[in-house]
């Protein structure tokens, strides 16, 4: 039984998605992973072909089409096996805070261009000294007169280098209160005092460009307050649960791609003349890992099919995103096991996939803080 009620139309574009991902991103994804990002222009072509912003209203240039949608882009991208092209980040995580927050004249400036691709978005809230307790952020946005100034410095910021639209989130010096004293701005690129800093290194995702930002003096106008003045972490945490289910999401994908590769490489992977499927102690495992990923498809899927129907399921996110995205950790380490050399080749599909699956359980909340979220919900 499928909980998502997928119709034929879903299915035709999923199908039409795969085949341009095919086409235009698994060919040259080896050459991005070296490259340490994306060409701006394969951005471009996501937004042509109608993949980006699905959801996005029609009157803003979007598709206005359900978060099945959103559902299947978030999929197949996780299936090309690489994480530069992070098209959730900027349809399902940044450009919600516009499309629920902005202002009409705010949408109409900028969701077109995320839509077409020609804006690629990023959002700057970690600072090299606050990560997950946003309330220690230092980054400081002063009223003087028509203009907002920003002052700090924020760091591993996804889409760091190609932003050319970023939503930061600063505090008012002014506000002793730090939960009413950030806010969420829009920075465009090429405003200045607004500067990429140092393209970082990272053990995986090697593909996605993680920058440092850098904001000196940066002057914009007051019209770039995104939401309430002082409400940036109310706006944050009404959308934490898109965002969270959006990283199930993935790390479900990715478990079931990585099972798919796995299983076809034991059935046709000899050792000691016969197959290694054929023997007992690897069918076990592939049936344990197997039922594992089972289990995360229908936690999450259960849940998108309550996110679609608006319920309220930000604990249960939490404890999917820990749990889906500790899962597939945990199944490419045992995958590499059943593998043996081979897995550490370049050429062969682990090595990637254990360095890039080992970041899924950091961002967007570590998994320390997921389970906080939920056992304060548990009453506990
Ligand atoms: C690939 C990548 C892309 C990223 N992209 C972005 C981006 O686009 N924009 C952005 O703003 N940020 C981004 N980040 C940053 C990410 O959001 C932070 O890494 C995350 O919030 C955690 O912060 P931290 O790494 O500084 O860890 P810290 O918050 O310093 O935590 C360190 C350790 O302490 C634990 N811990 C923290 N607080 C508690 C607590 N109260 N109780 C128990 N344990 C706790 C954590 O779980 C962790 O184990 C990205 C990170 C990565 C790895």
């Amino acid at each position: 039984m499928n909980i998502l009620n997928y119709t034929e139309e879903h299915n035709r574009f999923r199908a039409r998605l795969r085949e341009f991902l095919a086409k235009e991103v698994t060919p040259h994804v080896d050459q991005w992973e070296k490259d340490h990002i994306v060409p701006k222009e394969i951005w471009r072509k996501m937004g042509e072909a109608g993949f980006l912003c699905t959801a996005t209203p029609k009157e803003y240039g979007g598709h206005g089409l359900d978060f099945l949608y959103s559902v299947i882009v978030s999929e197949e991208v996780a299936r090309t096996h690489h994480s530069g092209l992070s098209v959730s980040l900027h349809s399902d995580i940044v450009v919600p805070y516009i499309e629920s927050f902005g202002t009409e004249e705010q949408k109409k400036k900028y969701l077109p261009g995320c839509v077409s691709g020609e804006i690629i978005t990023s959002v700057a809230m970690t600072e090299p000294g606050t990560g997950s307790d946003l309330s220690s952020m230092i980054t400081t946005a002063v009223e003087e007169g028509d203009s907002i100034v920003l002052n700090g410095a924020k760091t591993f910021i996804s889409n760091g280098i190609n932003t050319n639209l970023c939503v930061v989130a600063a505090k008012d010096p002014a506000v002793a209160d730090p939960h009413k004293s950030i806010s969420l701005y829009i920075v465009e690129g090429g405003t200045p005092g607004f500067k990429s800093g140092r393209h970082l290194e990272k053990m995986g995702f090697h593909s996605q460009d993680t920058a440092e930002l850098f904001f000196s003096n940066c002057r914009i106008p007051k019209e770039n307050l995104l939401g309430m003045k002082g409400g940036g972490f109310i706006i944050l945490m009404q959308k934490l649960q898109q965002e969270r289910l959006v990283c199930a999401m993935g790390a479900v994908a990715s478990a079931e791609l990585l099972m798919e590769y796995l299983i076809d490489y034991c059935k046709n992977t000899k050792v000691n003349g016969k197959p290694l499927s054929k023997n007992q102690a690897t069918q076990f495992a592939l049936v344990e890992m197997m039922t594992e990923v089972k289990l995360g498809r229908a936690f999450t899927d259960k849940l998108i099919a309550e996110h679609i129907e608006k319920h309220n399921v930000v604990v249960e996110v939490s404890m999917a995103k820990y749990w889906t995205t500790d899962m597939v950790k945990k199944l490419v380490d045992r995958a590499i096991d059943l593998v043996g050399m081979p897995a550490m080749l370049e050429e062969y599909r682990l090595a990637r996939a254990f360095r890039d699956v080992r970041i899924l359980s950091i961002f967007a909340g570590t998994n320390e803080i997921m389970k906080i979220i939920a056992s304060r919900f548990m009453g506990l």
